[in-house]
């Protein structure tokens, strides 16, 4: 694993993730102002960790009509322009060597209050075998082990399995995208099951996919899931 990183170090040199000129530090000076405007600030959801407008309300606008199966998350920064087009390049074209950049600047905003929910152990969110086979490799599984090294935890890729595959969820509407993902997934039962899971994944859109996550994940008896996510949609 280690060995595998450095040579990826080699191979691919600094390259800001947004515009993709050479920057010896990841994120280039222009990009760091764009990116740094998306960052999710307070005050947000205590359970979603969307930005919310009123500090005085707890919850977004869908956690107050929602029951989670996950406990709290937080995401790094709001999905649009240049964290959406930089995402999307992660996922489909190839652009592993983003998931340190990512995890880097997690831990640099996020890393106290992860430390602060204690988890045992990083679960990714997966890919089903046919979807990892065509792309190549899971970028929550990335994300989870840069993630799992800047934190020191360790990482359970084969804790969940997608067990069904599930149509693209942006087509589907909120109780569709629900329902098909609820049989999607199954947690492995381990002698010595984890009380308390972070699951990583790209991107936040309506939690469902975290929740379902979750839902397997507590139903096989880990106590306490949060998550963590690299973008989320806005909560209002
Ligand atoms: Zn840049
Ligand atoms: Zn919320």
């Amino acid at each position: 694993m280690k060995k595998r990183k450095k040579l990826g170090v080699i191979l691919w040199p600094d390259t800001c993730p947004f515009c993709g000129k050479a920057s010896a530090g990841g994120i280039c000076v222009s990009c760091r102002k764009k990116s740094d405007a998306r960052l999710v600030r307070e005050p947000r959801c205590m359970r979603c960790g969307k930005p919310i407008r009123y500090a005085e309300r707890e919850y977004c606008h869908d956690c107050i009509r929602m029951n989670h199966m996950y406990d709290r998350g937080i995401s790094l920064w709001i999905h649009k322009e240049p964290v959406n087009a930089s995402i999307y390049r992660f996922k489909y074209h190839n652009q592993r060597f983003y998931a340190k950049i990512y995890a880097d600047e997690i831990v640099k905003y996020h890393g106290k209050l992860i430390r602060k929910w204690r988890p045992d152990v990083i679960v990714p969110v997966p890919l089903s075998a046919r979807r990892k086979r065509k792309r190549g490799y899971n970028q929550a599984g990335l994300l989870a082990s840069e993630l799992g090294d800047c934190l020191g935890l360790p990482v359970y890729t084969d804790l969940v399995r997608r067990v069904r595959d599930t149509s693209p969820q942006k087509l589907l509407d909120n109780r569709k995208r629900k329902r098909n993902l609820e049989k999607a997934f199954s947690a492995v039962r381990i002698r010595n099951m984890p009380q308390c899971v972070l699951v990583v994944d790209d991107i936040y859109t309506t939690g469902s996919t975290i929740d379902a996550v979750a839902g397997v994940l507590k139903a096989a008896g880990v106590q306490k899931v949060y998550f963590l996510t690299i973008s989320i949609g806005q909560g209002y």
